[in-house]
């Protein structure tokens, strides 16, 4: 996969996506990043990026003449979609992240300031995504959530132990608690069931605890999903055994 990001601060980017499994990922050849620097496409003397808005009103917006000749260039190896980072953009989430690690290779933005001009929305992007209900000051932290988020959805990027298919929302539900040794820790003990070395039983436990989990944190995401037979078992299990504990 290749994933290609503009910004003008490419300086963040290096140590949090070069670390542990990015890093791995990228000497693997598993993931190749472009860091491009907007600014380095403004052709003004005093390399300018941006300017005030027109109608008035507070802080910059960036110049789409610098923007779009940066997208223009880095599309000349990048061939995916222009995802625009944007708090108005559609809401990240891992089913999101999945579609993206099916691309062979995308293209972030980064916005900074007020933002982008909007003519380079209309004709030069093809995607925004929002990380979440707040407003952050530019583009490169969301930009580092989505490939964090894609990278780890790339085959062989996790290892057997860091397989992506249990944990929380990859499934639709959020995963089970984990313990470690030593089984007893300041007279905490690990649940029985986790050191019989019954398979089944360890599975059914864990498959429990995450519905468990999932309709005391986020029942919401029980409603979106299409539950086994066993799950609506355990599920009713869990209700007998809230119900007993109120007698
Ligand atoms: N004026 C914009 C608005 O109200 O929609 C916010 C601009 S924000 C201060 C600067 C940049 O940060 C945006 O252009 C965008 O690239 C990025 N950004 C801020 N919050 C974000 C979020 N929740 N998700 C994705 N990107 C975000």
């Amino acid at each position: 996969m290749r994933i290609d990001i503009l910004t003008l601060f490419p300086s963040m980017f290096a140590e949090p996506l070069n670390t542990s499994i990015l890093g791995r990922a990228q000497a693997d050849r598993k993931l190749k990043l472009g860091i491009w620097n907007i600014r380095d496409y403004s052709l003004n003397k005093h390399r300018v990026v941006d300017d005030t808005p027109y109608g008035g009103g507070a802080g910059m917006v960036l110049k789409p003449d610098v923007v779009v000749a940066c997208i223009e260039h880095v599309k000349t190896v990048n061939s995916g979609p222009v995802i625009y980072m944007s708090p108005q953009g559609e809401s990240f989430s891992q089913t999101k992240a999945k579609a993206l690690a099916d691309l062979a290779e995308f293209i972030i933005l980064c916005g900074h300031y007020e933002g982008l001009d909007e003519r380079v929305l209309e004709h030069w992007v093809d995607q925004e995504i929002s990380i979440g209900d707040y407003v952050l000051t530019g583009g490169e932290i969301p930009a580092m959530v989505i490939v964090d988020a894609v990278s780890r959805m790339i085959p062989g990027v996790l290892g057997h132990a860091e397989s992506a298919q249990t944990d929380s929302f990859y499934q639709g539900l959020l995963e089970h608690p984990h313990y470690t040794r030593p089984a007893d820790f300041r007279d905490l003990q690990v649940p029985m069931v986790l050191m019989s070395g019954h398979h089944d039983n360890i599975r059914r436990w864990r498959l429990k605890e995450s519905l468990r989990r999932t309709l005391i944190r986020r029942p919401d995401l029980l409603q979106e999903r299409q539950l086994t037979k066993e799950e609506n078992d355990l599920l009713a299990e869990l209700h007998r055994d809230k119900d007993s504990e109120r007698r």
